[in-house]
């Protein structure tokens, strides 16, 4: 591995055979989650393509020229050509190998896999998700001096890192950006001594035997393991939906309906959830247009009774979305009737889909004690039904899933751990 600056380029790069090259920044967290996959993987494929390091902010002239917008960015390069696609962000472990392999032929890719040799470490605690509940649980842990790891297949920070404002968690006078709470909570634990493995494949988890395997060769064991995997909001499926996710599109009415004053709202969804969320929309929004797929609200009578009678409200019954746009400051989107197959568009200041989360549990849901929406069960402490397995945040069955409850439910696991291995 080599660290060059832009006047070597020419010479180790463009001149230098298979080479893969890394423009890093320094006060960067994709940047350090990428460091050791990095020097990692240059002590497998080293033999066959050179890995290069290069400082992006001493370098900026180069990064621009070759339209390098973002750090971490891994470059890849075979005899002065660009090959391969490029890869940015919380980069994994596997995206590298796939480039890599993809610039070497078929029989030295074996060769290099066959000496892979896995490893195995052992912690006091895995954290399995990096979201505010498994932070809490890791800065508690630690500070407890409890060795623990923290293993997310994304960046740290969970759903908050991808909301717009939080204006709802104590301490700060101000609204924050979802980014900046999360980057403090990630950076909290981390200064704390916290060990981090994100960005990763994961490949199994065995809850009886607390091991956890991740981008295939690594195995990670504990006498414990929490759980704060989150959930993930059941999409739509309709163009523009992931595009305009935060952007005019929300989950979540706790956290934006406070941004709809006055605004007109359209909301997809006739369950509970969606019937009470837009009853709370109301406080804010001027008209409120449900869309509900069939022809009447599946809500507990109570919740339908009071969202009928509810003047700003009307419902669009038999009526799925087909397509989200956004034009100017104003969301469209395009609805069908099921039934007429006639097809309308309405135009809001906001949209908002509650048509289910679904808690992230597919690689260990058999083993544990789930509530009948799948949500693992706890006691009061965070245990769930296997012993030394603790899970906490929104993927545990509960009625509010917030950050504060996030966070107190890591705090408790945290803390009941840390009395059992006293
Ligand atoms: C759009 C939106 C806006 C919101 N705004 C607010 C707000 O303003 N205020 C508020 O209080 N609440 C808000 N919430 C709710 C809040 O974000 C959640 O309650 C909170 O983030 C839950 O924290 P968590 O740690 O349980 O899970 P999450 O934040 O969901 O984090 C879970 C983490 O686990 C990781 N993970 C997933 N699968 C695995 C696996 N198999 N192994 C390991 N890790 C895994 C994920 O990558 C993620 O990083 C909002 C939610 C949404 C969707």
């Amino acid at each position: 591995m080599k660290e060059i600056n832009s006047s070597e380029f020419e010479a180790e790069v463009l001149n230098g055979g298979k080479v893969i090259l890394d423009f890093y920044s320094t006060e960067c967290p994709p940047c350090e989650a990428l460091a050791s996959k990095f020097e990692n993987l240059a002590g497998v494929y080293g033999k066959d393509v050179k890995f290069i390091k290069i400082f992006r902010q001493q370098n900026r002239e180069l990064a621009e020229k070759l339209g390098v917008k973002g750090s971490p960015t891994l470059l890849f390069f075979d005899n002065g050509k660009e090959v391969a696609g490029r890869l940015a962000g919380g980069i994994k472990r596997s995206e590298i190998i796939r480039n890599l392999d993809s610039m070497l032929p078929p029989d030295r890719v074996k060769d290099i896999k066959s000496n892979i040799k896995p490893t195995v470490s052992e912690f006091d605690v895995i954290i399995l998700g990096a979201g505010p509940g498994g932070l809490t649980a890791g800065l508690y842990l630690c500070q407890a001096k409890i060795n623990t790891v923290l293993i997310d297949p994304s960046l740290p920070g969970g759903h908050v890192s991808t909301t717009h404002e939080v204006s709802n968690y104590p301490g700060f006078i101000e609204p924050q950006a979802g980014y900046m709470l999360s980057h403090n909570m990630s950076e909290q634990t981390k200064l704390c001594g916290t060990i981090y493995k994100v960005a990763v494949d994961i490949t199994s988890v065995d809850l009886d035997k607390k091991e956890v395997v991740i981008d295939e060769f690594e195995t990670v064991r504990a006498k414990r393991i929490i759980i704060g995997t989150g959930t993930t909001p059941n999409l739509t499926g309709a163009p523009g939906e992931k595009e305009l996710k935060g952007k005019g599109i929300s989950y979540c009415a706790t956290c934006d309906g406070k941004y709809m004053d006055g605004k007109e709202i359209v909301v997809i969804g006739g369950g509970n959830s969606a019937v009470e969320e837009s009853d709370y929309l109301t406080r804010f929004a001027s008209k409120l247009t449900i869309v509900h797929q069939f022809d009447k609200l599946t809500a507990n009578k109570k919740a339908q009774d009071k969202i009928l009678n509810n003047p700003k409200v009307s419902i669009l019954f038999d009526n799925e979305p087909r397509s989200f746009t956004r034009e100017g400051d104003k969301i469209v989107t395009e609805i069908e009737n099921v039934k007429t197959k006639e097809r309308q568009k309405l135009v809001s200041d906001g949209v908002f889909i509650f048509i289910g989360m679904k808690p992230n549990i597919d690689l260990f849901k058999d083993k544990l004690t789930l509530d009948k929406w799948g949500y693992i069960k706890t006691d009061e402490e965070m245990r769930t039904s296997i012993p030394g397995i603790y899970a906490v945040g929104d993927v545990i069955s509960k009625k509010y899933r917030q950050i504060t409850t996030a966070v107190a439910d890591g705090t408790i696991a945290a803390m009941a751990i840390s009395k059992e291995m006293d």
